[in-house]
């Protein structure tokens, strides 16, 4: 039986997660690197240490490298990562979007191959989704993957792929039946990296760290890396989207960036005569509106775990917790640059930067959160659709 955690418990989660990150993360890591959903080449390091000290995967069952915790347990763990801006790109595409996805329809031999890799941070996965024509119309993939024999051959183009240029694996969507309509004939495979005609090129992002394109050119894939059913592809994926959105991470983020924004507003002056920042009740005011939302965020979250742990479904409700967490992260990073003014655009490594360059980090980063995952659109139309009954 899961056993859920109580408050002191909760806590006691929290201070370790945190002791442990400030151990390990990385000296080389800073300012816009350390954005938590950014690829960046410290994330693989991180993602190992993760797994040796036990923290990857411990709600899965334990004969598959877990703990047997609840989703609650995962849910304080992914704050405290967020909170310590811990690089996670990694970890988070490892376990909430393949290995929880494994869980759902991988058969017994791939469990028991991938899932205790991941959890002892050995086995990393990318994301294989997006092609340049087929982002939100995830349907329109034109990555092709032919049985021949006991392999299939795969062709294509995946781009904005999270974490490529240090992952060991790639979760991969393909399309393995093109006379069908373009919802019904794609598979998900597992790629190794390694295999020859995998291609990965690196680019910088707005946000700080890397993205990658790969190019697959006649890639062979066992037949037995096909994960559920061949040509299930889609509703599979939707699922796997589905666990991607759950974001306490970024809940964990949006509250360290507030708690610095309190201490800086309660400690520096106005230049307009107000005192300091604090006493000026603009600021106040919108300080307060951003707490009040993260608590929104924050609620709505650990809801959504305890509901996964009750066995509900919870579709349209990740979806409604990764809109408001992007739109939030997005006011809370406008918030910070009207109320700092100048000072919030300079970045790590200069004399002027405060904070360490935390402010424009999180500016130049949050834009992608309201795309990464699906956009803000999209989540809007699975809560009219999958969670209002809405016609589509
Ligand atoms: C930081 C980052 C990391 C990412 N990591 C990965 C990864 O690891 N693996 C992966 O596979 N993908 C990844 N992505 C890709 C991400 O899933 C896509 O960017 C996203 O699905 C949007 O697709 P697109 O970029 O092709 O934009 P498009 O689908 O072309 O959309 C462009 C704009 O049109 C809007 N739009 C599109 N369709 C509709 C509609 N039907 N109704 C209303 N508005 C619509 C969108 O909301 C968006 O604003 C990542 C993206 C980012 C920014």
């Amino acid at each position: 039986m899961r056993i859920i955690p109580t408050e002191d418990e909760a806590a006691a989660i929290r201070g370790r997660v945190l002791d442990f990150c400030r151990e390990t993360i990385p000296a080389t890591v800073h300012g816009l690197e350390r954005q938590g959903t950014m690829s960046d080449g410290d994330s693989g390091a991180f993602f190992k240490a993760l797994g040796c000290a036990g923290w990857i995967g411990r709600h899965w069952p334990q004969e598959y490298g877990g703990r047997g915790a609840t989703h609650l347990e995962t849910a304080i763990i992914d704050e405290a990562l967020g909170y310590a801006r811990a690089p996670l790109s990694a970890y988070l595409l490892s376990v909430k979007v393949f290995g929880n996805s494994l869980l759902l329809f991988g058969t017994e031999a791939q469990k028991s191959k991938y899932l205790p890799m991941i959890a002892a941070g050995d086995a990393m996965f990318c994301q294989g989704f997006s092609e340049p024509m087929a982002g939100s119309d995830f349907g329109s993939l034109r990555t092709t993957a032919v049985r021949a024999g006991d392999e299939y051959v795969v062709n294509g183009h995946k781009i904005w792929t999270s974490s490529a240029e240090v992952a060991t694996h790639m979760y991969l969507a393909a399309r393995t039946d093109p006379t069908v309509v373009k919802h019904r004939g794609i598979s998900l495979f597992v790629l190794d990296m390694k295999t020859p005609g995998v291609t990965v090129n690196s680019f910088a992002t707005l946000g700080g760290g890397v993205l990658n394109e790969v190019f697959l050119s006649d890639v062979r894939i066992p037949a037995e890396n096909l994960l559920g059913e061949e040509n299930r592809g889609f509703h599979q994926a939707m699922r796997s989207l589905d666990l991607e959105r759950s974001c306490m991470d970024r809940v964990g983020a949006a509250r360290l960036s507030l708690d610095r924004l309190v201490e800086y507003v309660g400690r520096n002056g106005s230049d307009r005569g107000y005192g300091r920042l604090s006493d000026v009740p603009m600021v106040r005011e919108k300080i307060g509106e951003l707490r009040a939302k993260l608590q929104v965020a924050r609620s709505f979250g650990y809801m959504i775990a305890r509901n996964v742990d009750a066995g509900k479904g919870v579709s349209a409700e990740f979806s409604f917790g990764k809109l408001y967490v992007g739109l939030l992260t997005q006011a809370l990073a406008d918030a910070t640059v009207d109320i700092v003014g100048p000072l919030a655009q300079f970045e790590h490594g200069s004399d002027l930067a405060i904070l360490d360059g935390l402010f424009p980090a999180v500016f130049r980063a949050s834009p992608a959160l309201t795309l990464a995952g699906g956009s803000s659109e999209i989540q809007r139309g699975v809560i009219a659709t999958r969670g209002l009954g809405l016609p589509r």
